[in-house]
């Protein structure tokens, strides 16, 4: 009776989890869809240990005391626009707790052989959860470092692509291979006690190490599409441990994020026009190319004049990115477009897939603001329409708007699909000075004809427009 109800709560538990990834595809469910989620892992995490039955409570609640302390001091101050960082973190440590299980069941294992070799496979209860087990500790560990690297240089703390040399493809697959082979061998190979421990910490060695060359030549515009791979390898991590543990829950929950993390690595590809194969092996961004250096035809306004442009206008797109969210202005932002409608302005918001630095990013900035939803557009849907548009704000945004993208095949970011803001008649860029954006590149926009800048910190010139608008 007791196993009826544990399996139910498990079947339950996974429907929760489905129907909570399923929520979140819409902004307008994704609060609730993310309740779900998190309802569905506390019903796991208790079903689980009634199910485990006979355990160290003490032990358990401590773990569960310090991981409650660091997640709820993590999201509570992280500020917008440190989420990525926060996302990259939790994927290492997702990755590190299915390396844990794997080192917790090999060393438990390890513990009950006395003879004078160890057949792993067999003392495990099958070959199949020995090499779940392996895959566990090497696809956990890699995710952990590399995911810690990915934090690093988000946060700014690791700057450059490092680790970049004409044969560190071929160096990071014989690594690969190493932690592969070693782990084959932990598993197949009957040996001696002391050498087994030593080629499986060889093998714990290595993926640390794997994590850390893998990751750190990548850097630039490439660092979205990382940290959603390290997302969906924490992922399978899980899974394996799944596996290795026989938790079905695990097993489903995994693959619920591997898969979701592949599809949205590929999404990404996508709107980055980068193959995941060249975002892995080819290191790409991040060159410095700032400064006044190169640009010609710069014309700079004033909030005043842009106003004024303003009262001759019926259409205006407002492209957010990066800088919008530093700046903290979705809510002044509103503000003035409140104005704007008011005067019979139509106002929309163009939203390109990989603005600003996480995944969804501006939406989540605007719907802060209660931006009605059916006012954000999708790239896709938005660019045919930028021919006919009045003027175009671009709000601390920069690579998503760079046209070399369409027109310099030796540009980094050539072949990405951008927001066409060049196209309408007037463009209009909020930004502090002519620095470039995360790709590091310069931007030809800025020279356009219909360009005019206009510098300052987003919220500080969108508060002056307002204030300008009100006494038009
Ligand atoms: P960018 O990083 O290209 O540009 C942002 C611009 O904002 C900068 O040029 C900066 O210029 C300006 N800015 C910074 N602070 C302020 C401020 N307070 N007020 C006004 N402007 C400010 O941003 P985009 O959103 O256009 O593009 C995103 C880039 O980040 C892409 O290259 C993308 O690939 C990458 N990326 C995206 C991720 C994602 O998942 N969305 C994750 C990681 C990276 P200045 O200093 O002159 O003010």
């Amino acid at each position: 009776m007791l196993n009826t109800l544990l399996q139910l709560g498990y079947l339950l538990a996974a429907c929760m989890f489905i129907l909570g990834i399923r929520k979140l595809s819409k902004v307008r469910s994704a609060r609730q869809g993310n309740q779900f989620a998190a309802a569905a892992m506390l019903l796991a995490v208790v079903i689980t240990l009634v199910d485990l039955g006979n355990i160290d409570y003490r032990w358990i609640l401590g773990g569960l005391a310090v991981g409650t302390a660091v997640g709820v001091f993590a999201a509570v101050r992280v500020q917008m626009t440190g989420m990525p960082e926060l996302v990259a973190m939790f994927n290492g440590f997702g990755g590190a707790a299915s390396a844990l299980v794997a080192l917790s069941i090999f060393f438990r294992t390890m513990g009950t052989q006395t003879g004078a070799t160890v057949d792993v496979a067999a003392a495990m209860g099958g070959s199949h959860i020995a090499v779940a087990g392996v895959l566990s500790l090497v696809v956990g560990s890699i995710t952990f470092t590399g995911s810690l690297i990915a934090f690093l240089k988000l946060n700014g703390s690791v700057r450059g692509n490092h680790f970049v040399f004409a044969g560190r493809n071929a160096v990071n697959g014989l690594l690969l291979l190493g932690t592969l082979a070693a782990g084959a061998a932990v598993v197949f190979v009957p040996l001696a006690p002391d050498v087994t421990i030593m080629v499986f910490s060889a093998a714990l060695v290595v993926a640390l190490i794997v994590g850390i060359t893998g990751t750190s030549p990548i850097g630039g515009a490439d660092m979205p599409v990382v940290i959603s791979l390290l997302n969906s390898l924490s992922g399978v991590a899980a899974s394996m441990a799944g596996f290795a543990v026989d938790n079905h829950l695990l097993i489903i929950a995994g693959s619920l994020v591997g898969a979701s993390g592949l599809i949205l690595t590929q999404i990404m590809c996508k709107a980055m026009n980068r193959t995941l194969g060249a975002v892995l092996f080819k290191s790409f961004g991040g060159s410095a190319d700032s400064g006044r250096d190169g640009y010609e035809n710069v014309k700079e306004a004033s909030a005043e004049e842009v106003a004024m442009m303003m009262d001759d206008i019926s259409t205006l797109v407002v492209v957010p990115g990066y800088g919008l969210a530093v700046a903290q202005a979705q809510h002044t932002t509103r503000e003035l477009a409140n104005l704007l409608e008011a005067k019979g302005i139509s106002v929309r918001y163009a939203i390109h897939p990989v603005a600003g630095r996480m995944p969804g990013h501006m939406n989540v900035l605007l719907a802060e603001a209660d931006v009605p939803y059916e006012q954000l557009v999708e790239m896709d849907n938005i660019n045919g329409d930028f021919k006919t548009t009045d003027m175009v704000m671009v709000l601390g945004a920069n690579d998503v708007v760079n046209p070399a993208a369409l027109d310099e095949p030796d540009s980094p970011i050539y072949g990405m699909p951008i927001l066409n803001v060049h196209e309408a008649r007037q463009v209009v860029v909020v930004k502090r000075s002519l620095s470039p954006g995360f790709a590091g590149i310069a931007n030809r926009l800025f020279d356009n004809d219909n360009t005019i800048m206009v510098f300052g910190d987003a919220k500080k010139v969108l508060q002056d427009l307002v204030s300008e608008v009100k006494n038009a």
